[in-house]
């Protein structure tokens, strides 16, 4: 890990994980604790990293679990951050966040009727087979941002006003991608989509032969993303808000590139309304298509992706399930106060059994990306609706359309 040359690094985690991982992995020191004890603060060898991810993976069935942070004071922020994130629901702390309502027909269901699966899966067959092991510090993990890079750039050619960069980061060489559309009417605030383009295998992170495909941890969030910036380009969809898509570095280390992300909008006293993450939708593990996770996720925010499921996808069923501390990268903007959510492809323990190992291939998923699809038109959903403010702005040319069963594309 880039930030710890001296081959440590500071983790938060929950206690009944760093009571596993000690089992197998002494730490450099001991630990510091929030005030409910439930979540420490440890300083630890790099290697404990690869410890912890394997035992997430074979005791606990899930990813994530921990935060990795580059000094001693950002641990000791996180810890705060959970106290007051728990003493304080983000309603009584934040004001101006905004009320989003289900009533951009026009908008949010010719981009979730436009959703090719087809286009899915392709994107998730590239991102895995062409780079097999996209961990944070291995060549091919920066050669995968590149190319996610280059498609979001080719999608945005006809599109001036978006921007796509990668984005540097203190803690890992890789870099994280972003896509702007900026909003007409309100730029200043944002709505933001995320899944992680990392991936990794239990046990042999720096070896160069590793292979970690990763198509559904998270190539499948990378294809929902590029899907969504695909039909947001193409069809001339003009958000008022402005719309950012984001393909974060280094998840499975720790969510560097999410939390650096996270850190540096809250410092520039940014306004995010909303963020949705994107992180294994491939895998159809549980009788319920979408899994909506309501810990450290907002709950204004997954009443409105309820609303979005009930609208536009009226015969999918749903549920809720609990994912733990940082399971993924919606933690970091939730622990900042930013309204954050996360759909997920099963219930926790049903999800796709292959990942973090060579098998976790498309052709685990049946070679089908029929189940990305569901969450691919919930996002697309998510980011019409999150991004239009007026009732009734439908379309590029300004005329409404009535009734779905009379919309159709825009032609220019
Ligand atoms: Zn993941």
């Amino acid at each position: 890990m880039a930030a710890a040359p001296a081959g440590e690094v500071w983790l938060t985690l929950d206690a009944d994980l760093l009571a596993r991982a000690l089992r197998e992995a002494p730490l450099l020191q001991p630990l510091e604790a929030g005030e409910t004890g439930e979540i420490l603060l440890v300083r630890a060898p790099v290697s404990f990293v690869d410890t912890l991810a394997a035992v997430v993976h074979r005791e606990l069935g899930r990813c994530g679990g921990f935060v990795a942070h580059a000094s001693l004071e950002a641990g000791r922020v996180q810890l705060e951050r959970l106290e007051q994130t728990r003493a304080a629901p983000r309603e009584e702390r934040s004001e101006g966040v905004a009320a989003f309502t289900v009533d951009q027909p026009g908008w949010a269901a010719l981009l979730a009727d436009g959703v090719s699966e087809s286009e899915l899966l392709a994107t998730m067959t590239t991102v895995s087979t062409s780079f097999v092991n996209r961990y944070h510090a291995h060549p091919s993990g920066s050669a995968a941002a590149t190319w996610i890079f280059d498609r979001w750039s080719a999608l945005a050619a006809g599109r001036p006003e978006a921007v796509v960069e990668l984005l540097e980061h203190a803690d890992t060489p890789q870099p994280s991608v972003r896509l702007t559309i900026p909003g007409t009417r309100f730029p200043e605030q944002i709505v933001l989509l995320g899944g992680h383009q990392d991936s990794t295998v239990s046990g042999c992170f720096f070896d160069p032969g590793c292979v970690a495909p990763g198509a559904d941890d998270d190539a499948s969030g990378i294809a929902t993303l590029t899907e969504v910036a695909r039909l947001a380009l193409a069809s001339g969809f003009q958000p008022q808000r402005t719309v950012q898509l984001v393909a974060y570095a280094a998840e499975e280390v720790g969510l560097i590139g999410s939390s650096e992300l996270a850190e540096a909008y809250l410092d520039a006293g940014a306004e995010v309304v909303g963020v949705l993450q994107v992180d294994m939708t491939g895998y159809p593990g549980s009788a319920e298509d979408i899994v909506l996770i309501s810990d450290y996720t907002d709950s204004a925010l997954n009443d409105f992706l309820v609303g979005l499921l009930e609208t536009y996808q009226p015969g999918l069923t749903w549920t809720t399930d609990e994912c733990g501390y940082a399971c993924s990268d919606h933690a970091p903007w939730h622990l900042r106060g930013y309204p954050a959510a996360f759909a997920f492809e099963a219930r926790f323990g049903q999800h796709n059994p292959e990942i973090h190992s060579a098998d976790d291939t498309v052709a685990t998923l049946d070679d089908s990306a029929a189940h990305a699809a569901k969450f691919t038109r919930l996002a697309a959903a998510f980011l019409a609706e999150a991004a239009l403010v007026d009732p009734g702005v439908l379309f590029a040319d300004g005329f409404e359309r009535g009734t779905a069963s009379a919309w159709s594309p825009p032609t220019d």
